[in-house]
């Protein structure tokens, strides 16, 4: 996948730092490989002017991972210390921000996030991608790509875009951007009257009406089990299919006890799998589902519709 930099993307180099190359104290295989290719995205990112974050591990001489404290790794990265200096030869500029990480002697922290200010700064700068390169890959590098993701608010059509482009990924750190509505974050309250004090209402001006009344649902599968329509209806007009509204508070109170995530989830998965292929497009022109209105509700809105409007006001506080 060819990856195009812009506004918005950002570097982190992760831990190039001398101990992790070739006679260092926990040295990578041809670590000393990653420097001049990071050294061509510092280039890039200088010439774009994006934001550079550094990592480094930089731990207290004390430290847990330590094989004198138990841990599993020889001394390394000892604050301040010559093997805890960037490699020689790194290019990092003059005002990239350097993460130091795993200070806490009691603390083991592989990711550049993991005790860190990182993810406030990416999202004060506005960085809506970060590229991380860097050492090891199969500890510090991996962990911090691990929290990118975890980070990262991808919805689901940058999922599709990904998924599209052939990337490499097998986790998605889906956040706060899916299905929610970031473009109108707050809710519009409306309130649509069907019946008061017993007798059903319905709203009429142009393309806002309502049906009156209170309302059964009633949904038809076809014979694979795949949905094929619902039917509205009048609470008391029984019809063939699935009825679908269940009560579940009454007085302010659950009627039944929750029936745990277990089910819920299974639930929720057997629901998902009798939407046809073409309602679980993300684009909306597929044909919609059909809804049908039962003649019992058609008939009460015809017959609210011939009464006279001045039948019983509303109360002026009360929206219709
Ligand atoms: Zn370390």
């Amino acid at each position: 996948m060819a990856i195009r930099l812009g506004a918005g993307d950002a570097l982190l180099a992760e831990d190039v730092q001398n101990d992790f190359l070739p006679g260092g104290k926990l040295a990578v295989d041809a670590g000393d490989a990653v420097v001049p290719a990071l050294n061509r995205y510092l280039g890039l990112a200088k010439k774009l002017g994006l934001p550079v974050y550094a990592s480094r591990d930089w731990h207290p001489r004390e430290h847990c991972s330590f094989a004198a404290q138990g841990g599993p790794w020889p001394e390394h990265c000892v604050a301040g210390s010559p093997g805890a200096q960037f490699a020689p030869g790194f290019n990092l500029p003059r005002d990239a921000i350097v993460i130091d990480k795993a200070m806490n002697p009691q603390l083991e922290a592989y990711s550049s996030f993991e005790g860190t200010e990182l993810a406030a700064l990416l999202r004060r700068a506005g960085v809506r991608r970060l590229l991380i390169g860097g050492l090891a890959t199969d500890y510090c590098v991996l962990n911090t790509v691990r929290d990118a993701l975890a980070n990262g608010n991808l919805d689901e059509y940058r999922v599709r875009e990904l998924l599209a482009a052939g990337a490499p990924i097998d986790g998605f750190g889906i956040g706060s951007s899916l299905v929610t509505a970031s473009d109108a974050p707050f809710l519009d309250a409306v309130y649509k009257l069907q019946e008061y004090a017993g007798k059903p209402r319905r709203k009429r001006s142009p393309g806002k009406a309502t049906w009156p009344g209170r309302k059964r649902v009633y949904r038809h599968y076809r014979d694979e089990g795949l949905l094929d329509h619902d039917v509205v209806t009048l609470e008391g007009d029984v019809q063939p299919g699935n009825p679908l509204l269940q009560l579940v508070m009454k007085g302010g109170r659950r009627v039944n006890a929750s029936p745990g995530i277990e089910t819920l989830r299974a639930y929720a998965k057997a629901q998902l799998a009798t939407l046809p292929q073409h309602l679980r497009e993300l684009d909306g022109s597929a044909e919609p589902y059909r809804v049908e209105i039962a003649p019992a509700l058609q008939e009460l809105a015809a017959k609210l519709d011939r009464q006279p409007v001045a039948g019983q006001p509303l109360p002026a506080n009360v929206l219709s």
